[in-house]
């Protein structure tokens, strides 16, 4: 919404109930701001697995009509914002095959680095694409698979792609999830009585009143059938790298991701900020809704008290079309508004997730100097984002990233504040169960866990080296050598 890294994609699966499609779209919609451009749900009644796709958020997606369409005991869902492919139906998920295998749905999470190569060989075995998404590639190796079974086929396909997945798929008769090797993306696994479920994050087995049991464990497949769950670990272990940007920004904060609470990491990151950063204030203020957790830890460290002075229009949708040429530039007026009676005359601390661009939080000091604040201190509860994503987050140009670009002093003149100060990287990962060990956190060193062909990068829509200002940058990207570094490959 304000200059932020933008989400990538929600998938939901659920075994065993008799509403199943209807949970599914309960699940999506507590998934939603993981993906708001596409919706989709594939079913199963045991014999034939069907599939509704549509454009737009999950309620305008579905209706009661299209629901009952889905009729089974299995369904698997997916809300997706575009990280690879264009913005268009035929990218929509779950995709669903017809194969030698038999049917089988799939909803993807993450970003595959070396579809695009995978994909010209494909072609030029005879296979014919219908969408531009990195998802596709797994269901043509699927299909092609000599390995008997659907189980083995998907173990085969998923044996050949490299980078972040987390899947929910979905045979006539199992439900299956699988998270690659690093566990870049979450996904979770948990009970609704006597059904299953599998999502990305625990929120939406709270709205659907499933109890979270475990997370699918990187390099895990799970097959959940009539005969229960089976795990099964097909793949060369690898070193942990979960996204850090999950408990930064992505997820909500009242789910569970990678087995800890958002909330509680969160807000452990601003209590470490404000032990790192402190700055004598009057009040702390988050910049809603993703400061808030860190901005509450800031408060208690630091005990200045936390007030909203600024508050979030939630009424703001994907359309809003300013009324008028003569009442243009309302900004992020729109948006977010100074409480003035909170901000006069106070030294003010505004606790934000992180900045990308920079041009929205400019705005926001702006906007809360001329509410009367004295002073306007910025403190960001991560480390300078300096690198783009190749695991499924759609980042800008690293030439757009105020970070990878401007020392501390002139992101704080631009800004125009009095202060500015980011979390460490040791305080952002000392925050985390496991540690750095645990976690990627690329985005803030440009050092990548996974390596991606150079020519990845027109593919990945991030155009790193295709930008020639980011070559004059001063800043490394390590990749990773493909021959000498077989986690890599
Ligand atoms: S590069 Fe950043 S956003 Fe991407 S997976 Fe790593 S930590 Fe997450």
């Amino acid at each position: 919404m304000f200059d932020k890294f933008r989400d990538e994609c929600g998938v939901f699966g659920i075994f065993g109930h008799p509403e199943a499609s209807n949970h599914a779209y309960l699940g999506l919609y507590a998934l939603q701001h993981r993906g708001q451009e596409s919706a989709g749900i594939a079913a199963s009644d045991g014999q034939i697995v069907r599939v509704s796709r549509a454009m737009g958020y999950v309620n305008e997606a579905f209706d009661t009509a299209s629901l009952a369409k889905l009729p089974g005991r299995m369904a698997v869902g997916h809300v997706r914002y575009s990280t690879a492919g264009e913005s268009r139906i035929a990218n929509a998920q779950p995709i669903l095959i017809d194969s030698v295998h038999g049917q089988l749905a799939v909803a993807h999470n993450g970003n595959i680095v070396n579809a695009s190569e995978l994909r010209d060989a494909l072609v030029r075995l005879g296979a014919i694409f219908q969408a531009t998404t990195d998802t596709e590639v797994i269901v043509h190796l699927f299909a092609r698979s000599r390995e008997e079974g659907p189980e083995a086929a998907i173990v085969d396909a998923l044996s050949q792609v490299r980078g972040a997945y987390s899947l929910v798929l979905m045979t006539k008769d199992r439900l299956i999830g699988a998270r690659d090797p690093h566990g870049f993306r979450p996904l979770a696994i948990g009970r609704l009585g006597d059904a299953w479920v599998i999502c990305s994050e625990t929120c939406a087995m709270d709205l659907i009143g499933a109890t979270y049991l475990r997370d699918v464990e990187p390099g895990e497949v799970v097959v959940i059938s009539e005969q229960g769950l089976k795990s099964i670990r097909p793949f060369t272990p690898a070193p942990k790298a979960q996204c850090i940007f999950e408990h930064v920004y992505f997820s909500r904060p009242d789910s569970y991701v990678f087995g800890e609470s958002v909330n509680e990491v969160r807000t452990e990151f601003g209590r470490k900020l404000a032990h790192e950063s402190g700055v004598e204030a009057d009040v702390i203020v988050p910049i809603p809704d993703s400061g808030v957790c860190a901005a509450i830890g800031f408060s208690e460290a630091s005990g200045i008290p936390m007030r909203m002075g600024l508050i979030r229009n939630h009424y703001v949708g994907r359309t809003f079309i300013e009324p008028q040429q003569s009442i243009r530039h309302f900004g992020v007026r729109v948006k977010l508004n100074p409480v003035r009676s909170i901000l006069e005359g106070q030294r003010v601390v505004l606790v934000d997730d992180s900045i990308v661009r920079g041009t929205t939080s400019r705005k926001i000091v702006r906007m809360v100097r001329s509410a009367g604040a004295r002073e306007v201190h910025m403190r960001i509860s991560c480390p300078p984002t300096i690198s783009p994503c190749f695991y499924g987050v759609d980042t800008p140009r690293r030439s757009e990233l105020i970070a990878a670009t401007h020392t501390l002093e002139e992101i704080r003149k631009y800004l125009n504040a009095d202060s500015v100060a980011y979390l460490s990287m040791d305080g952002m990962t000392g925050a985390v169960r496991g540690g750095k060990q645990s976690y990627c956190t690329s985005c803030y060193t440009g050092v990548y866990p996974v390596a991606f062909p150079r020519d990845e990068e027109a593919y990945l829509q991030l155009a790193l080296k295709l930008n020639p200002d980011a070559e004059e940058l001063d800043l490394p990207i390590t990749i990773p050598d493909l021959e000498k570094d077989p986690v890599a490959r």
